[in-house]
């Protein structure tokens, strides 16, 4: 059976976040989102049956099929850039993650409108501020918080950041030291921003110790993708 395997690796993943956490002593809540980009379906039906309700894909063209294909009921996290032409498919996901530009947020905000409701999503930000990384850098957060807090159609929850994948310890704690930093900014523009998603299957120990409420985690529980994206 494909997956079997997956409530040890469950078990032992939450494990860790929990002792993590208690290293940190952020004293935080932690939601564990598996992301299942490029596995199937299946992937998600064992997921969900093994006790993990949260389900992340990077790519809405991949993750519409793969909804309608399941057997279960999942809570679906849009992890990666999002397409202002696909901004329609939001309704079928509880959190946006990758709010990574205006022109986005703003048509998230016209599709709330028009719908009478609001989108959750988190502000990506890239807190070194590399030029060819996704999402706000430190010297745009403060203009977006505030730009952000004009959009009726849209409720920012907190911050997502994705570290570099060769950082070193001391550099990967930077980082998401930055992005509660950036929380605190959304905070301090009254932003009902609670929300800290980071930690990928390398670094979500040091991400919970750092205060992460989310982490988003693909190989460690399916394995190493067949071909990434
Ligand atoms: C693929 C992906 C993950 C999961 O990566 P792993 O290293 O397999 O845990 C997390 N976040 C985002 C945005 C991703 O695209």
């Amino acid at each position: 059976m494909p997956f079997s395997d997956l409530p040890e690796r469950v078990a032992e993943v939450r494990g860790r976040i929990e002792a993590a956490a208690a290293r940190g002593g952020h004293g935080q809540a932690v939601t564990l989102v598996a992301v299942t980009k490029t596995h199937g379906p299946d992937a998600v039906d064992a997921v969900v049956r093994a006790g993990v309700p949260d389900v992340g894909e990077n790519r809405v063209q991949e993750a519409l099929p793969k909804m309608d294909a399941v057997t279960v009921d999942a809570r679906w996290h849009l992890i990666g850039h999002l397409q202002r032409n696909k901004v329609k498919a939001l309704s079928r996901f509880v959190l946006l993650h990758s709010l990574d530009r205006s022109e986005l947020a703003d048509g998230v905000d016209g599709l709330g409108r028009a719908m009478g409701r609001t989108f959750d999503l988190l502000m990506q930000v890239n807190v070194s501020g590399e030029a060819t990384k996704g999402g706000y850098g430190p010297a745009q957060w403060e203009a977006a918080a505030d730009h952000l807090r004009g959009l009726t159609g849209l409720r920012v929850r907190g911050v997502m950041t994705m570290a570099p994948l060769d950082a070193h310890e001391a550099e990967l704690r930077a980082v998401f030291a930055g992005a509660r930093r950036a929380r605190e900014v959304l905070r301090a523009a009254g932003h009902d921003a609670a929300m800290l998603s980071m930690g990928m299957s390398n670094d979500y120990e040091i991400a919970v110790e750092e205060g992460a409420t989310c982490v988003r985690l693909g190989t460690v529980l399916f394995g190493a993708r067949a071909h990434d994206r």
